[in-house]
């Protein structure tokens, strides 16, 4: 017992030390290293040492089958995701992690032979883990459906009637089966499964499908404190820490998105930001006309600039651009010119996307200016080069109360000498909203794909 309590204690300060990592770009790899040993360790420790009344765990080729098989899944998705496809797959683990901490409190519950048997800090645990595990497992799938494009948003203000009666049966349940064990019947435990899942489609099918990131940091919090009951059942320290961490990072993570958006988290809930593909807003902007550059003359302006800065978005990893940029970051360098990347906290669809890509390519990470620190320096920098960004530069963010993002922080890419802005057309980006950076005196309109773009980028910088 008292290496198992040792092991778990080692397993619970590799979560904190990797979890701490994860918030340096440059130690993250590392931190999410210790964390799965921290993991590992639990996991065997369990294995070796855990026993109850005498016994010891048992069953161990299954356990061995079924880590195995998880094993290989999880290798071979991690391997083969695209870095586009990273919030599908933290949706798919997220989902698992929901299921396991439901199925937890089944066996609990069915184990220890029905409600009437217990005491109502046992069944409150039980059903909360349970209904909570459920919504997470539900609502993850729903969202990581909708992600890869296979599940459309269902929307109507009937919706958030229908997601009410599911909270509020679900809660009833709960309270029921608590304070009068085995009032719902035998069968209470299958149905307050059932409405919970339920309960997770309705919640996540009216949300915008773009603003599946902050629903999918939500539900992530969501399964850390299904795992944190797991944790209290089983009177298991490694797994309530676990599950606590996974909780207060989700739920900090999820007020921190919103924050940069400027939205509540009840408007990602319940808003409709985000849904649609067209422009609206942006006033008469059929009457404005774009200026185009050429790859030749945007090469030439780069090449006699003393002080550039690129600010990527979405549209790079769309295009997988970040090798090439880092290219023509060193070919720009090469000629004595001084580079940064500025970096907006929601460019990309998940937090520190451009620092993963950016670090994916071996960019120095002190070359990666934040936002705050970037936008005191743009009147000063001779281009300000915007790579597949849109929102996160967008003017109407300081200066269109009507626009939805107003309020939200961004970079002032507008206050550069000059704008080259590289996308493949005029269409909006997330928001739905058209740019008038766009169509400022200053900017420059690089059209084509990001990664194409850059290359001629490169090749037109050799030849100068
Ligand atoms: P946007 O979605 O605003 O814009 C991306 C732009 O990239 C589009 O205008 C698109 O234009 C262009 N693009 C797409 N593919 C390519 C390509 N292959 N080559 C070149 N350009 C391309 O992205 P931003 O990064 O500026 O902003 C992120 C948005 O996402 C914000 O509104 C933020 O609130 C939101 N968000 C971010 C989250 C996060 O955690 N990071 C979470 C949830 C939401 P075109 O089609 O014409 O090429």
């Amino acid at each position: 017992m008292f290496l198992l309590e040792i092991s778990y204690l080692i397993g619970s300060i590799s979560f904190i030390v990797g979890l701490k990592m994860l918030s340096s770009p440059d130690k993250a790899r590392m931190g999410n290293i210790y964390a799965a040993i921290g993991m590992g360790i639990a996991i065997l420790a369990t294995i070796v040492f855990h026993e109850k009344d005498g016994q010891s765990i048992g069953n161990i080729p299954w356990i061995i089958g079924g880590m195995a098989i998880g094993t290989v899944i999880g290798w071979l998705m991690a391997m083969k995701v695209k870095m586009t496809a990273m919030p599908q797959m933290v949706s798919f683990f997220n989902g698992m992690g929901g299921a396991c901490a439901a199925i937890i409190s089944l066996v609990e519950f069915n184990s220890s032979h029905g409600a009437g048997s217990h005491d109502m800090g046992f069944l409150l645990i039980v059903f909360l883990g349970l209904a909570i595990g459920s919504v997470s497992f539900s609502g993850s799938i729903i969202a990581y459906g909708k992600l890869d494009g296979w599940i459309n948003d269902i929307r109507g203000s009937w919706m958030k009637i229908v997601n009410l009666a599911f909270m509020a049966v679900v809660l009833g349940m709960i309270a029921a089966e608590v304070f009068a064990p085995g009032i719902l019947g035998p069968n209470a435990i299958w149905m307050l499964l059932v409405v919970s899942l339920l309960y997770g489609v309705t919640f996540v099918m009216p949300i915008g499908g773009a603003d599946m990131p902050v629903v999918i940091s939500l539900l992530n919090s969501f399964t850390g404190m299904a795992a944190a009951f797991g944790g209290f059942l089983y009177g298991n320290a490694v797994m309530l820490t676990g599950g606590i961490l996974v909780g207060s990072a989700g739920t900090i993570l999820t007020v921190l998105m919103c924050k940069a958006m400027n939205r509540s988290l009840l408007n990602v809930i319940i808003g409709s930001f985000g849904g649609g593909g067209a422009a609206v807003g942006g006033g008469a902007d059929g009457e404005q006309v774009a200026k185009e550059i050429s790859v030749t003359d945007a090469a030439i302006l780069c090449a006699y600039a003393n002080k550039v800065c690129i600010v990527p978005g979405y549209g790079l990893a769309v295009a997988q651009a970040q090798h090439v940029c880092h290219e023509f970051e060193k070919s720009l360098e090469g000629r004595g010119i001084d580079v940064t990347f500025a970096i907006h906290p929601v460019a990309g669809r998940m937090p520190g996307h451009m620092n993963v890509l950016l670090a994916e390519a071996d960019v120095p990470y002190p070359k990666l200016v934040e936002m705050d620190d970037a936008n005191p320096q743009l009147p000063n920098t001779d281009v300000i080069i915007i790579v597949g960004a849109n929102d996160v530069v967008n003017p109407a963010a300081e200066d269109d109360p009507s626009s939805p993002i107003y309020g939200m922080p961004v970079i002032k890419a507008w206050e550069a000498k000059n704008v080259i802005v590289m996308k493949r057309s005029m269409n909006p980006g997330y928001a739905g909203i058209q740019n008038q950076l766009f169509f400022h005196t200053r900017t420059k309109m690089l059209f084509g794909d990001a990664k194409e773009s850059l290359q001629n980028l490169v090749s037109e910088l050799k030849n100068l």
